[in-house]
């Protein structure tokens, strides 16, 4: 354990998220007698998410993510820019869970769209629309960010 803690610090929380890396592992090697998730390309979208999300502690973003950074499928990852943004662009309600946002921002976009579109929003959320002070004044999406407007026209 202290090993896979020791190589995965450098991501942070290494020590909290070793033993949840070792449970996923020894998961998958119980239900598939081998490590590799490839057979994941090959099922429908939903069914491979709703696999991954089965297995301890993983929920819809890490599923999201081995779905798209790992094997190319079109399937969201929904972080904390990625959701800011969106909220603030009025793209989903204030108030939506991470699950719901995953799939209404999902189906907002075609498949090629997904890779894109969460790229983006991670580097606009981290050199933009910062969590406590969104720069508006200069952000090209002010036109059209209800958030933004509030906070130029000084109600924000
Ligand atoms: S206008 Fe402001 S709140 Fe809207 S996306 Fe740009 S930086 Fe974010």
């Amino acid at each position: 354990m202290k090993d896979i803690a020791e190589a995965i610090k450098s991501g942070g929380l290494g020590n909290v998220k070793a033993p949840r890396l070792k449970a996923v592992v020894r998961e998958i090697l119980a239900q598939r007698g081998e490590l590799s998730l490839d057979f994941l390309a090959e099922l429908p979208l939903e069914e491979a998410k709703g696999w991954l999300r089965s297995l301890p502690g993983v929920g819809p973003k890490t599923a999201a993510c081995v779905l798209l950074f790992s094997l190319g499928r079109p399937a969201l990852p929904v972080d904390t820019h990625v959701a800011r943004v969106a909220r603030r662009l009025g793209l989903i309600p204030e108030r939506a869970s991470a699950e719901h946002a995953h799939g209404l921002l999902e189906a907002m976009l075609s498949p090629e769209q997904v890779y894109p579109f969460h790229v983006l929003l991670v580097e606009h959320g981290r050199r933009t629309c910062a969590a406590r002070r969104p720069a508006c004044p200069r952000c090209p999406l002010l036109a059209h960010c209800p958030t933004g407007q509030r906070v130029v026209g000084g109600e924000g």
